[in-house]
């Protein structure tokens, strides 16, 4: 076997559809950009990752439980967060496209179009000259840098620019029957908020002790000024977030225990340590006093994934001062009150699910033949087990059927008995199904079956009745958290 061409975008935007992965929501009104619906095999590895995530944090941690808060939550939440008045990217429009930018991803094209031609200090002066007119609010002086730097839009190829505005991206509308009545509610732009407000709540019904954590999965929506590479950037997708509250001064050591932590996941449900790197922020956040993306290499380069925040006391206070609140924990250990600091640990299941797929399509070609599969890890993929009759006839299909019914429940398996074998094969190769088992005139003689592996497409033969235990040992959940 040798290696095919390096995969592209397009080639996983294509296979997610075809295989039930991923579908453009609202497709047949031609779909509704960067908003996505998963599919019959898509929901199943989403669910799976979402699971992997929850136990990681709940089970294999005492100290850390999860909530569900709502979606609305009161607006002074998000003024307390900052979100109200800080959560903008810098916009800039062409005129003559009439293309809408984010200004400081066209400047940060350009330096990395320095770097890649070997000029890494005029990529790091262009970046820290961005850097001070972005913290200075010089939205003029960066419409100029882009214009210096000869920056043109990519469609109409001219620099017939606009002025650069701030553009919030928090959705809103409007909660109550009459409109007299009514008052903006947001759309919440991250979960974390919905864990902080429960703060207490949760401290004081679970009798917590500081430190531990809670965590939470829910929708979040960011109106993205562009939103491109499918399913990296979209405008309703969903967090796996988890807040650490610790006592001030101890954040920095658990900020590099869960950076380790969150990293060693990442390896655990089967992104390779090469496809993976930490990026550092040199710009931190309003909140924080130390930030680390842990980033992938997709097709397009290496992009954030997750990100790792230490998020000090900021949000407890915010939310002390606007609600009037006390927002204190009482240390029996020091003797002490305080407002906790905090540690985040944020990653988005869409972009969680766009690095497994995308490091699982494999394309192997041996001449002119050409095999397409997905090689998830096997507690990840969609279905199991496949079982499959090598005919139909002579009580073959009635004996599979009974195999697949004795696995179901321990298992998701499904039984294929349309078109040649070899087709069938190739059908759950492209769906990423790690076990076939097949049943043939053999099986009817001693009840053996083959199971064909995915990645190395060797068979075994095996009795009937060790699949259970023999997949099931490879298919459980318990694999990656025993790897974390
Ligand atoms: P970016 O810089 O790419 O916009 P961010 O730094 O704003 O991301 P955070 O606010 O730290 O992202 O959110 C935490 C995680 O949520 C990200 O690491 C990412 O996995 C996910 N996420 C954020 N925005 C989106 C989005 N528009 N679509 C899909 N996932 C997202």
């Amino acid at each position: 076997m040798s290696s095919a061409p390096a995969t592209s975008l397009q080639d996983i935007i294509s296979h997610a559809k075809e295989y039930g992965f991923v579908f453009p929501s609202s497709e047949i009104y031609d779909g509704l950009q960067a908003v996505y619906d998963y599919g019959q095999n898509g929901v199943e590895l989403k669910n799976s990752l979402k699971s992997a995530w929850w136990k990681a944090m709940t089970q294999l941690h005492d100290n850390i439980v999860g909530i569900d808060a709502a979606i609305f939550m009161h607006p002074l939440t998000w003024k307390a967060s900052g979100h109200v008045d800080g959560f903008n990217d810098p916009m800039i429009d062409n005129k003559d496209s009439k293309k809408r930018y984010r200004a400081d991803q066209l400047l940060e094209g350009k330096a990395e179009e320095y770097a890649n031609a070997g000029r890494p200090e005029k990529a790091s002066a262009l970046l820290a000259e961005m850097g001070r007119l972005l913290g200075a609010e010089n939205l003029d002086g960066v419409r100029e840098l882009i214009i210096a730097e000869g920056i043109v839009c990519p469609v109409s190829k001219t620099a017939n620019w606009t002025d650069v505005r701030q553009f919030n991206l928090m959705f809103s509308t409007q909660v109550g029957s009459v409109a007299e009545d009514a008052s903006l509610i947001y759309l919440r732009p991250e979960t974390a908020q919905g864990i902080f407000v429960n703060f207490l709540n949760v401290q004081k019904s679970g009798r917590m002790k500081v430190p531990f954590g809670i965590a939470q999965i829910g929708k979040a929506f960011r109106n993205e000024i562009v939103a491109r590479q499918f399913t990296f950037r979209m405008r309703e997708f969903e967090q796996m977030e988890m807040q650490f509250f610790v006592r001030p001064g101890s954040e920095m050591d658990w900020y590099e225990s869960w950076k380790e932590q969150r990293l060693r996941f990442h390896k655990a449900i089967g992104l390779p340590a090469e496809k993976l790197q930490y990026h550092d922020h040199e710009k931190l956040a309003h909140y924080a006093n130390a930030a680390v993306d842990i980033e992938f290499q997709f097709p397009f380069g290496f992009r954030e994934i997750e990100g790792i925040h230490s998020r000090t006391d900021f949000d407890l206070k915010n939310h002390q001062e606007l609600s009037k609140k006390k927002q204190q924990y009482f240390d029996p250990e020091v003797n002490q009150n305080y407002i906790p600091y905090v540690v985040e640990t944020s990653v988005g299941a869409d972009r969680l699910f766009l690095a497994v797929f995308c490091n699982a399509f494999t394309r192997e070609s041996d001449g002119d033949k050409e095999r397409v599969y997905l090689k998830f890890h096997p507690a990840l993929a969609p279905v199991k087990a496949a079982v499959l009759p090598l005919v139909k006839k002579d009580g073959l299909a009635e004996k599979a059927q009974e195999i697949a019914k004795s696995l179901k429940s321990s298992f998701r398996t499904v039984y294929d008995d349309n078109a040649a074998i070899g087709k069938r094969y190739t059908r759950q190769d492209l769906i990423g199904t790690p076990f076939c088992i097949a049943v043939d005139y053999q099986t009817m003689e001693d009840d053996t079956v083959t199971i064909r592996h995915r990645d190395t497409t060797q068979q075994e033969r095996v009795p009937v009745s060790q699949l259970k235990e023999k997949i099931g040992r490879e298919v459980s959940l318990e694999r990656i958290l025993e790897a974390i």
